[in-house]
């Protein structure tokens, strides 16, 4: 373990062909080019082109990688690859190993059965994939993996990278007009910074093999909550199991050979669960070390005999899993542009900011709702555990009082007493202080970065991303048009910032996100509450966020709308297959079942009886498992014929499965519950909740 300690920063990295590497590897005039087409876009020639491939094959293969592949983010929340070998036959049964730099720079899979939500016809079913240079290629499973973006031939962004590196961009151009506003010359670009926090379940693959629904939907549609839970509230930090920590040290180390900065594990709130958060990055580099990690958990589970579970609620009444965007703005200079500084100008540059992101994230609740709305994360929104599906901000004691103080222009209430002059005074410290921290508040600014709580833990981080960057280049683009036209520029920040946080007070909340008030006072408010999926995905492609996105260059309203249509066909794709799952295990596992106990009980009533016995355990239990058999029939009836009328176009589905199918598949889990309690467990057809919560 020592030894493995020492050599952790070889490692880290070791299968990344990395600046590093390419440095070492690439002429100065090839590494040049690469590092301009990284900072400004320039296309590489082909001749350059050719000699990265070159290195990268020959740097691959050292590793043990026979094939290559461009990897890419369809509109899924998953990656997609295929593989191709170096081989290339050269005469006489002989082959050399080839990767040309066309290869390295453009792919063309055959991209038909990728969703396209109808932005590639059918007779142009090929699209593209193109090498995004920003982020490195890596070597796992004996292949050299090559991020890429995934175009139609037409230009349209087929995939959840393309808009990222889009809106990555736009925020950077608008940050450094406002930032040139403040006398800075030097910064040449702006990141959008994130860090997620990933929440996931271990299981007992044995125990999960016998669970159809864990397998087939990645939840639990039966099973009544364990008579021990989280109440006693010993998991969350608590000491990792050996079982755990081992897979927990393969992971690591798996990760940072992938380059995946992997900082912080722990146990969650519930049994089996527990958390993986990474050091920060650029947002592009996050969202693909996101999904290896994604990838990679699954892996490593399965050689430790577990499954790894990333949906959102894989147990009814027990915490759901979702990741946490950790999210600023950082300068290539160094510095973070949501970090209060030390000086009067830092700080009216700060405020400034903050009011955009306040304003943004106000003005564009709709659009940021719908980024985290999927089928799973369903469960947890709005259920009184995640953040409430209501969009407010969290600013802390502090930061609310100063924002208070601008907008009452009355004295801030720290030991001074001063009223605070933007662009004049220096800002009273803002602590990073973990204790204060409202784990309630889906938007929550945690000392020199906001938190966007909401997002699922299966889901692609990139479209939450997407959204920030490009509401607040919106925002910022707005400020900056007003004040680059201002003679008067302090007077002007001031009265800005003011009216700023004055129209967009409302969207600010400090208290408890999942009280019940909570709700009213929103509702009064006038904030969305957007309580489902099916209630928020018709904002997706609305007016407002057609004209945020398209005005910022991030999606033509066509790639917009086919991201809302496939978001409405996966989740009717969903809950269809639960409740076909749901309709299969009742019918062919939980029915037969209890109908065998209810047979063998009645056996033994009758042979109790004819000894003159008491049978009233026999009679009474018989006679509940009836009812709820013959409940639970019905309502399976009830189900399958619904399932036979689910409308044909995607948005009315969707409708439907929440109003008609979701209910329905309430109704059979209520009695089967029922069931599980009264069953003996002999007969019960696979593994309870207490089995696989505590099975680690
Ligand atoms: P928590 O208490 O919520 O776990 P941490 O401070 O440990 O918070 O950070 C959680 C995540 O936020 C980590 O991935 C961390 O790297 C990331 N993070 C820290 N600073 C920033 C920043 N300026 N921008 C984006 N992410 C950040
Ligand atoms: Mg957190």
């Amino acid at each position: 373990m020592e030894k493995d300690a020492l050599h952790l920063p070889e490692l880290f990295g070791s299968n990344v062909f990395n600046e590093e590497t390419m440095k070492e590897r690439l002429s100065a005039a090839s590494y040049k080019a690469w590092k301009k087409s990284t900072t400004d876009g320039t296309p590489l020639e082909l001749s350059t082109a050719n000699e990265i491939a070159q290195a990268m094959k020959q740097w691959a293969m050292e590793k043990g990688a026979t094939h290559f592949t461009h990897w890419f983010q369809p509109m899924t929340d998953v990656t997609a690859e295929k593989h191709d070998s170096f081989i290339s036959p050269v005469g006489g049964g002989k082959i050399d190993m080839e990767f040309s730099g066309k290869e390295l720079i453009k792919g063309e899979p055959d991209a038909s059965s990728f969703p396209s939500g109808g932005l590639r016809a059918t007779f142009e079913a090929r699209g593209y994939t193109a090498w995004d240079p920003t982020s490195f290629a890596f070597v796992k499973d004996n292949s050299l993996y090559i991020p890429t973006v995934f175009m139609s031939y037409s230009g349209q962004a087929l995939d959840k990278k393309t808009p990222l590196l889009r809106s990555m961009e736009t925020v950077s151009k608008q940050s450094i007009r406002i930032l040139r506003l403040f006398g800075d010359t030097e910064t040449k670009k702006v990141t959008a910074q994130c860090g997620p926090e990933q929440e996931y379940f271990l299981v007992d693959k044995k125990l999960y093999e016998h669970r159809e629904d864990l397998r087939l939907t990645g939840r639990t549609l039966f099973g009544n909550k364990p008579p021990r839970g989280q109440e006693l509230e010993d998991h969350y930090f608590g000491q990792i199991k050996p079982r755990v920590a081992a897979f927990m040290e393969d992971l690591d180390n798996e990760l940072w050979k992938l380059g995946v900065p992997s900082k912080t594990k722990h146990n969650e709130v519930a049994p089996s669960q527990h958390e993986m958060a990474p050091v920060f990055s650029d947002a592009n580099t996050a969202c693909d070390a996101n999904q290896l990690a994604m990838d990679m958990m699954k892996k490593v589970a399965d050689r430790h005999g577990f499954v790894c579970l990333l949906h959102e609620k894989p147990y009814d009444g027990v915490n759901g899993s979702g990741k946490h965007d950790n999210w600023s703005l950082g300068t290539d200079t160094g510095k973070n542009l949501l970090k209060p500084g030390n000086t009067p100008s830092q700080n009216a540059q700060f405020l400034l900011f903050l009011a955009a992101f306040v304003k943004g994230v106000d003005e564009y609740q709709e659009t940021l709702r719908c980024t985290v709305a999927s089928a799973g994360n369903d469960h947890r929104l709005g259920a009184q555990e995640a953040p409430p599906a209501i969009i407010s901000i969290f600013l802390g004691d502090e930061l609310d009082g100063i924002v208070r103080s601008i907008i009452d222009g009355t004295p801030y209430k720290d030991g001074t007493r001063k009223k605070l002059r933007i662009g004049i005074d220096v800002l009273p410290s803002i602590s990073q202080d973990t204790t204060d921290r409202n784990r309630t508040s889906p938007m929550a600014f945690t000392g020199n970065k906001f938190e966007f709580r909401m997002l699922g833990s299966s889901q692609s981080i990139s479209g939450p991303n997407i959204a920030l960057n490009t509401i607040m280049a919106q925002e910022l683009g707005e400020f900056a048009d007003e004040l680059e036209k201002s003679s008067d520029f302090d007077n002007d920040l001031e009265m800005l910032i003011k009216k700023t946080f004055k129209e967009h007070e409302r969207i600010i909340f400090n208290g408890n996100g999942y009280d019940e008030s909570w709700v009213k006072e929103a509702n009064k408010r006038g904030l969305a509450n957007l309580i489902s999926t099916a209630d928020a995905m018709p904002h997706y492609a609305d007016a407002k966020a057609v004209k945020l996105y398209t005005e910022n260059g991030v999606y033509t309203e066509e790639e917009l709308n086919a991201r809302a249509n496939i978001h409405a066909e996966t989740y009717d794709a969903r809950i269809s297959i639960e409740a076909r799952t749901m309709l299969d295990i009742a019918r062919r596992e939980i029915m037969p079942a209890v109908s065998a106990y209810a047979g063998d009980l009645a056996v033994r009533m009758a042979n109790l009886k004819a000894a003159g016995c008491v049978t009233a355990y026999e009679t009474d239990t018989s006679k509940e498992v009836a009812v709820l058999t013959d409940t639970m029939m019905k309502d399976t009836e009830k189900l399958g014929e619904d399932m036979e009328k689910v409308p044909c176009d995607p948005w009315d589905a969707m409708k439907y499965y929440h109003d008609i199918i979701l209910p329905d598949m309430g109704s059979i889990r209520k009695s089967a519950d029922s069931l599980e309690g009264l069953v003996d467990k002999k007969y019960w057809p696979f593994p309870v909740y207490s089995e696989l919560l505590f099975s680690e």
